[in-house]
This record gives C-alpha cells, sequence and structure tokens, in this order.
C-alpha cells in the first residue's frame, strides 16, 4: 500500500507527463505538416527532373516510346518511392505510362500525384517548345514511416519515462516506509517511558540519519533528565522519610477509600502492630484494636462530615484504645489541583495527660471533699458555742475547743500541703545547711507516737548513731518523714508495726549514702501500681481502696528529695504483707549546695 504523499506524487507526476504529451504530440503535429510539405517540394522536383530527363526522348523522332521506357523504368527500380510515371501530349492524351505494380499496391490514400510540364529548353533560335506533361505518383511512405516512428519513438520515450519515476517513487516509499517505521517504534517507546532507546542509524542515509541522531541525542537527554530527576525525588523521600521515623507523633496515611497507604513506626506503635506491613492495604474503619473495638470506625465518618462544614477548624478527636489514650487529628491531603488524595492521621500517645487529668479530678473531689469536713465541723462547733454557749458545762466547752483546734490544725495541714506542693513544684531553690537529719527524724517520728497509739500500732525507731551531716532543708526532710509516716499510719491496720530506720549505705552508682527507711506491715500496694506511686494525684484507693486523700503526698515526696536534694526515692511493698517507703541523700556530691 503505498503512503498517502506517494500517491500524490504519483498523480502529479502522470499530469505533468500528460501535459509533455500533449506538447510533444503538437510539436509532433507541427513536424507531420512540414515534413508533408517538404515531401511535396520533393514530389514536385522529382516531377521536374523526371521531365527534364525525359524531354529528349520524346522529342526523339526515333521510337520515342523504347526510349521513354528504358528511362522510366530505371527510374522505377532506382526509385521505391515512385509507384507510377505518365506522359500526356499537348492535347492530354496518354503517351505512355508505367507503374511499379508492388508500390501501387500500397494504401491508396497516401498516394501522392506530381505533375510537371514536358518543355524543350529555349535556345537563341528557338522560344520554349512545350511537348505535353508527366504526371508521377509517389507512395508517400516515407513521410509515413518518419512520421510513424517518431511517434512511436515519442510513446516509449515517453512511458519508460514514465514507468521509471512511478518505479521510482514505488521504491522510494518502500525503503523509506521502513525507515519510518523505525523510527515511529522509536518515539513509541520513548512515549511510554523507556528514555534513553537508540534507533540504529545503520543503512539510513541523509535527511532520515540526521533524524535519527537528533533523536537519539533527544532520548539520551531525556534519560539523563529523568535520572536527575529520580535523584532529585529519592533525596526528597529519603529526608520526608527521616522525618518521618524520628518523629515521636505516629503518622498514617490513608487514600480516599480509607486504606492505609504508609505509617510511621510511631504510627505502628500506637496501634499496637510491629511493622506496617501488618495493615498496609486495610482499611482502617476494619482496625480493631485489642479489646475488639473499632477504634477508628466512626472518626473518618466524622470527619468527612466535618470538612463539610465551611472553614471547618482542625480535627482532632480522642481515640480509647486498651493499652494508651491517642489524641487523633485527621487533615486532607490534596493534589495541586485542589483534588482529595486521601487523609493524613496524626496520632499522639496522651495516655499520662488524660491519667493526668483523671487524676486532677480526683483530686479535685478529694480536696474539696477533705477541705469541707472539717470547715463544716468548725461551723457547727463554732454555731454551738456562739449561740448556745451558756447552755454547756466547763468540760464539753473544752472537749468542743480541743476538737475545733484539731480540726483547725488538719485543716491548716492540708492547706499547707497544697501550698508547699505547689512551692516545690515551680522549682523555688531551698536554702540548705549541713546538719545531722537525726532530730528531724527523731522528731517527726515522736509527733506521730500519738496517733499511732490510737490506732495500736507499735513504732520502732533504728538510727545508726554518727550519720554524717548533709546539706538539707530541714522542713522539707521534716515533711518528707511526715508523709511517709502519715501514710505508714494511714494505710496499717490496726495493731500492726511500723519501723524507722536510717543507716549510711553505699551505692554503687553516687557512692556513700544516707538511707531512710519507713517500713509498715499493712495493707501494702499491688505490684502494677508501683511504678505510678510517686506521681501526682495517684492514689490507690481511686481505683481499690476507700481511704481518703489526696495524692499529693508521695509526689512531694519525690519532688523534695529528688528535685531539690538530688537524692532518690524507692518503694518496695507487696499487697496484703506491707511497704517500705524511704529515700537517700548522697553524702559526697552535693555538699556544695
Ligand atoms: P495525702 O498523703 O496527700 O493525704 P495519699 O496518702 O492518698 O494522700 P500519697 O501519700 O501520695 O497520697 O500516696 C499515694 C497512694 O499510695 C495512696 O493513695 C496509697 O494508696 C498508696 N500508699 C502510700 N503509702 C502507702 C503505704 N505505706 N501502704 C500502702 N499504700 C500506700
Ligand atoms: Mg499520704
Amino acid at each position: 500500500m503505498l503512503a498517502a504523499e506517494n500517491r500524490v506524487s504519483i498523480i502529479l507526476i502522470s499530469l505533468v507527463s500528460l501535459l509533455f504529451l500533449v506538447v510533444a504530440w503538437f510539436l509532433y503535429g507541427q513536424y507531420t505538416r512540414s515534413l508533408n510539405t517538404h515531401y511535396d517540394k520533393f514530389g514536385s522536383l522529382v516531377a521536374e527532373i523526371v521531365a527534364s530527363g525525359a524531354v529528349d526522348r520524346v522529342n526523339s523522332p526515333l521510337s520515342p516510346q523504347i526510349k521513354i521506357k528504358q528511362f522510366v523504368d530505371r527510374m522505377l527500380d532506382e526509385h521505391s518511392d515512385l509507384v507510377s510515371v505518365e506522359f500526356y501530349d499537348t492535347e492530354g492524351n496518354l503517351i505512355y505510362e508505367n507503374r511499379d505494380i508492388q508500390a501501387s499496391a500500397r494504401d491508396k490514400a497516401q498516394q501522392r500525384t506530381f505533375t510537371a510540364r514536358l518543355q524543350l529548353p529555349s535556345t537563341q533560335a528557338m522560344r520554349p517548345q512545350y511537348l505535353g506533361t508527366v504526371s508521377i505518383t509517389m507512395t508517400g511512405d516515407t513521410v509515413d514511416d518518419i512520421s510513424t516512428s517518431t511517434r512511436t519513438m515519442l510513446l516509449i520515450v515517453f512511458f519508460s519515462a514514465w514507468l521509471l519515476t512511478v518505479l521510482a517513487v514505488f521504491v522510494n516509499s518502500v525503503f523509506l516506509q521502513k525507515h519510518l517505521q523505525r523510527l515511529l517504534q522509536g518515539v513509541q517507546r520513548l512515549s511510554t517511558g523507556d528514555f534513553g532507546f537508540r534507533i540504529n542509524e545503520k543503512n539510513l542515509w541523509g535527511e532520515l540519519r540526521e533524524l535519527a541522531k537528533s533523536f537519539n541525542d533527544m532520548s539520551m537527554r531525556l534519560r539523563i533528565y529523568e535520572d536527575q530527576n529520580l535523584d532529585t525525588i529519592a533525596i526528597e523521600r529519603n529526608k520526608f522519610e527521616a522525618v518521618l521515623l524520628s518523629i515521636a507523633d505516629g503518622t498514617v496515611v490513608v487514600n480516599h477509600a480509607g486504606d492505609i497507604m504508609m505509617m510511621n513506626p510511631s504510627g505502628c506503635q500506637h496501634l499496637s502492630v510491629t511493622s506496617e506491613d501488618a495493615l498496609l492495604g486495610r482499611n482502617l474503619s476494619e482496625y480493631v484494636s485489642e479489646d475488639g473495638q473499632q477504634s477508628f470506625e466512626t472518626l473518618l465518618d466524622d470527619y468527612k462530615r466535618h470538612i463539610r462544614q465551611p472553614d471547618a477548624p482542625v480535627f482532632a478527636h480522642q481515640v480509647e484504645m486498651p493499652e494508651r489514650t491517642l489524641n487523633v487529628s485527621v487533615a486532607t491531603i490534596q493534589d495541586a489541583d485542589g483534588n482529595d488524595l486521601g487523609f493524613v492521621l496524626t496520632t499522639r500517645d496522651i495516655t499520662k495527660e488524660a491519667e493526668v487529668d483523671r487524676l486532677k479530678t480526683h483530686f479535685i473531689s478529694n480536696v474539696s471533699h477533705e477541705l469541707r469536713t472539717p470547715v463544716t465541723t468548725i461551723q457547727s462547733y463554732v454555731d454551738t458555742l456562739y449561740h448556745h454557749s451558756d447552755d454547756l458545762d466547763e468540760d464539753t466547752r473544752i472537749e468542743f475547743m480541743d476538737t475545733l483546734y484539731t480540726e483547725t490544725d488538719r485543716l491548716k495541714k492540708m492547706v499547707n500541703d497544697i501550698l508547699d506542693f505547689s512551692r516545690l513544684e515551680e522549682g523555688d531553690e531551698l536554702i540548705k545547711d549541713e546538719q545531722d537529719i537525726t532530730p528531724i527524724i527523731n522528731l517527726t517520728v515522736q509527733s506521730f507516737k500519738v496517733l499511732a497509739q490510737q490506732k495500736e500500732l507499735t513504732m520502732s525507731t533504728n538510727i545508726e548513731s554518727n550519720l554524717p551531716q548533709v546539706w538539707v532543708h530541714s522542713e522539707s526532710i521534716e515533711r518528707v518523714m511526715r508523709n511517709l509516716l502519715s501514710n505508714a499510719v494511714k494505710y496499717t491496720e490496726q495493731g500492726g508495726k511500723i519501723k524507722v530506720r536510717a543507716e549510711m549505705v553505699d551505692t554503687a552508682d553516687n557512692g556513700p549514702a544516707i538511707e531512710v527507711r519507713v517500713e509498715d506491715n499493712g495493707i501494702g500496694i499491688p505490684k502494677a501500681y508501683l511504678p505510678k506511686i510517686f506521681d501526682r494525684f495517684f492514689r490507690v484507693e481511686n481505683d481499690v481502696h476507700t481511704i481518703k486523700g489526696t495524692g499529693l503526698g508521695l509526689h512531694l515526696v519525690k519532688t523534695a528529695i529528688e528535685k531539690h536534694h538530688d537524692g532518690e526515692v524507692f518503694v518496695d511493698s507487696t499487697e496484703a504483707e506491707g511497704s517500705t517507703f524511704g529515700f537517700r541523700l548522697f553524702t559526697t556530691s552535693h555538699n556544695d549546695n
């Protein structure tokens, strides 16, 4: 099949050839006409020659017929074009006639007749003498032969030229098509992203070769650009991954349908899986946490509803998982044209904050309850004393005053604790003295004696003699002791034992230290609660017991010892067997305080 442009060129060539043919035909006509004219002149000349050659013979007195015959026969023999020769006298009567049998048999239409006068030339003596006419007939074959061969030649030349041209176009088109096919294949490979693909330049020449070279050049360049682009993308991706890996917040990328596309290690940890492979491709709505809850099912639906609102604020929800509380914020990912591609969920582990929040709520309710109790008692006692003082006997009044004093003292202690808590928390520097802490310990133990007796608790102290002096803020240490002793008393049932010990120990990390321990054989603490026991507001009672308190005591102990004295606190407890709380003050490293 010829290409369209080849068909056009063949049509053009044919048209031009046709034009040439018409022109050639016209010229050929002209040529044929001029040939005829010349042939006619030639014929007249032949007639004249025959006439002048025959005039003497016609005029001969001796057997003119024989002489004419000889002459005419020779002429007919020698000139194949001559068909016949006829002689007429002045009267127009045929004197002699002869014809070539062969020649006269030919096409009559071509034959032409020429006439010449038979006339003796003039001499001085006589004027020219007219003897008659001679008429010759010629075949006209010469003209016919020449014009036929010319015409044939013309046609042969024309058709050969036409055929050669068409053949050339065809061959060219076949080759061109083959090479173009090669170029087309290259372009197609390039369009599918096969950058760097090379077209074979072999057997190509001229402009096609140039085209192939340029193509290969362009393909190579595209390959280089692509490689550079890939490098840039890889660098960007690495940066992105490094950021994702390092951030503490979890990142979970989901597509429009909610299928998980990517997760960072923190995200995996928050969703309790070891690697992202465990969840990739799965739908986030179908994610089931260890307690069987579809934790994110409603979250994405809520978000989709949420973003439909104009000027929707940042979307953040709290998701409760069995092991942790997550704060999940969701944002939409869009492409450059603003089309939604999916969502990115940022998860933050807020277990600690949620716990503190919960404990704070407990703390507030506990504190208000604790405060209300003495205030109510004081109010009712004061009220009675004010209105009915005269009705009361002396003993009752003294008992009332006693209660008022105890309750006021309790109130004061509680307010002091809260104040201490905020002061220690703020981290104000405490002014310390280098001193022996033995008196502080003894004094506080002494002050708890009455309380212990009321509960029938045995209290004993065992303080190593000659403890070294340490830099302490005595009030803080006293408060620490009071908190530890008050807990021991509070959380030990009637008849229990409380032991207070102080001795020098050698710690592996920080050298020698004074270790103070308060041991009891009370209700103890379940092992699971021990890691949180020094946290502020934390109370085992919130979960288990009903004994009142604020949950501040042990936190104050820890802050005072660790933050303000660079010491350390410790606990050891077994549920229903008893607890040991204590602290260590290092004697070497912090003397400069
Ligand atoms: P506050 O001391 O402020 O009145 P509290 O005693 O409840 O309140 P902390 O002293 O901080 O608070 O004690 C925290 C929790 O630790 C207590 O609620 C209690 O459950 C537990 N606890 C502390 N000491 C003991 C102990 N000796 N025996 C058993 N449990 C204890
Ligand atoms: Mg306490």
